[in-house]
């Protein structure tokens, strides 16, 4: 890169000539001094080394001149070159051409005519380090902005990464939970999920004095429907049962389950026997419309099921597993009296009544 220029300006020879001794000495090894004869001839100049890339540093200028009056040379290499520090000589102290410079070459000092050889040396040293510090602040804020605008991409692609693998997570996370309660093979909750549903629903019926019933639904003589038909046909009716149970099952309290093997439950939340009855009566029927054959049963020639049905309004001291076994007492009765039929085990409910 080209040495900075230091330009003088004056419209007298000898001046010019005094001036380049002076400031050579001062400092020529790290800047290139140049002179011209007038303002014209000046800002031609000026014009020519920023064109070939050339900075220049410093201009000192004369203001009485016969071309262009000094602080208007000043005004218009400061327009070309707006970092270049400006410094007017000036004969008599004509404040209001100062004044102009000030304004609009932004001055950075006047000296009086005939200066003083140190003066001139101390003024134009002293304007060379603050341009060169000027340079090196700028070019360390222009550093500064890039690394600033890296640091926000960085930091906004860091984010959308974070973000979009949040969000990730939190889907597998919700596929997850749904999977672990869910049974696999007919799609209704699982036995886990219910007993995790009974225990907070038993907890919220005590508290609030509610009655919360429960249903089992035992598909009658499955074994031999498995041994007439297969595994596969055995899946696919469990599958068909879940699917209407889920469906009869409407309240948003409620939940269906697979128990296990071809035990389904239902628990109703806040829901008195007779309603419980209701619903056991409508998943029979349930059944029984989808006629699915089963001609090893010597009940019916479709596929049946028995129900029991027990309720409860809970207190703290029993635990839910007395609902589990008076619905469980009641199915094994409706077996035991024929299947396909349900019964109803009121004696939680009885003792309730009786305190
Ligand atoms: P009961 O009327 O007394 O309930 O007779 P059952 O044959 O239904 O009862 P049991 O408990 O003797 O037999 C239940 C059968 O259910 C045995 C088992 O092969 C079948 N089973 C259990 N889980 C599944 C399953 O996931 N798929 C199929 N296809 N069959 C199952
Ligand atoms: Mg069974
Ligand atoms: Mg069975």
């Amino acid at each position: 890169m080209n040495k900075p220029v230091i330009i003088c300006i004056d419209d007298e020879a000898t001046v010019i000539e005094s001036l380049k001794i002076e400031l050579k000495k001062a400092i020529g090894e790290e800047f290139i001094i140049e002179t011209a004869e007038g303002g014209a001839d000046a800002i031609e100049l000026v014009d020519e080394l920023l064109k070939e890339g050339t900075e220049v540093a410093v201009v000192l200028s004369d203001y009485i001149m016969p071309d262009i009056k000094g602080d208007e040379v000043l005004r218009r290499i400061h327009f070309m070159s707006p970092n270049t520090l400006t410094i007017m000589l000036t004969g008599q102290a004509d404040l209001e051409a100062i004044g102009n410079a000030i304004k609009n070459a932004r001055l950075y000092r006047y000296l009086a005519k005939p200066w003083q050889p140190e003066d001139l040396k101390l003024t134009v040293v002293e304007a060379v380090h603050s341009y060169l510090q000027d340079k090196k602040l700028t070019e360390q804020n222009l550093k500064l902005q890039e690394l600033n605008i890296e640091l926000k991409r960085l930091t906004e692609t860091q984010a959308q990464i974070i973000a979009t693998r949040t969000a990730e997570l939190e889907e597998v996370n919700k596929e997850l939970l749904r999977l672990v309660n869910l049974d696999g093979l007919t799609q209704v909750a699982n036995r886990r999920r219910f007993d995790e549903y009974l225990s907070l629903e038993w907890l919220r019926a005590a508290r609030e004095l509610q009655c919360l019933c429960l249903i089992i639904c035992d598909v009658d003589l499955f074994k031999k429907y498995n041994d007439t038909y297969g595994h596969l046909k055995g899946d696919d009716c469990l599958k068909q049962i879940a699917k209407v149970i889920e469906e009869i099952v409407k309240r948003p309290a409620d939940l269906a389950a697979r128990y296990g093997g071809e035990e389904f439950v239902v628990l109703l939340p806040n829901t008195e026997l007779s309603g419980a009855f209701r619903v056991a009566q409508n998943i029979q029927k349930t059944i029984a419309d989808l006629a699915i054959p089963h001609q090893a049963s010597y009940i019916s020639p479709y596929i049946t099921a028995s129900l029991g049905v027990a309720g409860i309004i809970p207190d703290s001291a029993q635990s839910p597993l007395s609902l589990i076994n008076a619905a469980d007492e009641a199915l094994y009765k409706a077996k035991d009296q024929g299947r396909n039929q349900i019964v109803i085990n009121d004696i939680l409910l009885a003792d309730e009544s009786e305190n």
